[in-house]
C-alpha cells in the first residue's frame, strides 16, 4: 500500500509541465573537480566558492572571477551528455513541457555547454538563468523567475539536480526534487522526492 502511494506520488510529479535542470553533472557527465578549482583561486576547502568569492572586495575578486571563467570555459573541451540526455529532453519537449537551465556557472558557457550536448535547440536563451542572472542555488528566486515567464508555480515545477544546492533550491520554492546521482547513494533523502541514478532512467520512468 505504502508503495503503491509512493509510486502514485512519483506519477504525479513525473506529469509536471515545468521542468528546471542543473547544468553540470546532471545533464553533463561531472567535470567539475571543486577541490582541485578551489586550490587554483585560493578558496579554502569545504567552503562555498561563489559565496567566497562574493565575500571579498570586488578589487581582489574580480581575477578570480576571471580565472574561475577561463578554468569553466577549458573544460567545456571535455564536456559529454549524461547517458540518456538527449533522449530525455527530446522526450519531454515532445510531452509539451516548458524547461530551463539553472546553473551556478555562467550563461554563456551554460549555452555552448547545452550546444555541445546537441540540446541547445531546446533552451532558449531566456530559459538559461546563469550565476549572473538570478541569485545563486540554494536560493529559490532562480525559480520564482521561471514561475513568472511561465506562469505556473513551484507547485506544478519539478527541480532535477545532482548536488544538495539543486535539491534544496527545489525545497526551498516548494517545487518537486529529482535527484540524480551516477552513484545511487542519495545521500539527501529529505531532500528528495525521486531519486535515479542517470537521465536514462529518468526517462525510463517518464509516463507515456
Ligand atoms: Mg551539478
Amino acid at each position: 500500500m505504502k508503495n503503491r502511494t509512493l509510486a502514485g506520488h512519483a506519477e504525479a510529479i513525473l506529469t509536471r509541465k515545468h521542468w528546471v535542470f542543473d547544468l553540470d553533472g546532471t545533464l553533463t557527465l561531472p567535470v567539475h573537480d571543486f577541490s582541485v578549482i578551489r586550490q587554483a583561486l585560493g578558496v579554502p576547502q569545504g567552503i562555498d566558492i561563489l559565496g567566497y568569492l562574493a565575500s571579498l572586495p570586488d578589487p581582489e575578486a574580480q581575477p578570480l572571477h576571471d580565472k574561475l571563467n577561463a578554468i569553466e570555459t577549458e573544460l567545456l573541451e571535455q564536456i559529454e551528455p549524461a547517458p540518456g540526455t538527449v533522449q530525455l529532453i527530446e522526450a519531454l519537449q515532445r510531452r509539451g513541457s516548458r524547461m530551463g537551465v539553472l546553473t551556478r556557472n555562467t550563461r554563456d558557457i551554460a549555452i555552448r555547454t547545452l550546444d555541445s550536448l546537441g540540446v541547445g535547440g531546446y533552451f532558449p536563451e531566456e530559459c538559461i538563468l546563469g550565476r549572473g542572472d538570478a541569485p545563486p542555488k540554494p536560493d529559490p528566486e532562480g525559480l520564482f523567475r521561471f514561475c513568472v515567464r511561465w506562469r505556473t508555480v513551484p507547485a506544478e515545477m519539478v527541480m532535477v539536480g545532482d548536488y544538495v544546492f539543486d535539491l534544496q533550491t527545489g525545497r526551498n520554492a516548494g517545487a518537486a526534487t529529482i535527484h540524480i546521482d551516477r552513484t545511487r547513494s542519495f545521500l539527501w533523502p529529505e531532500l528528495t522526492d525521486i531519486g535515479v541514478s542517470t537521465p536514462e532512467e529518468l526517462l525510463q520512468i517518464l509516463p507515456a
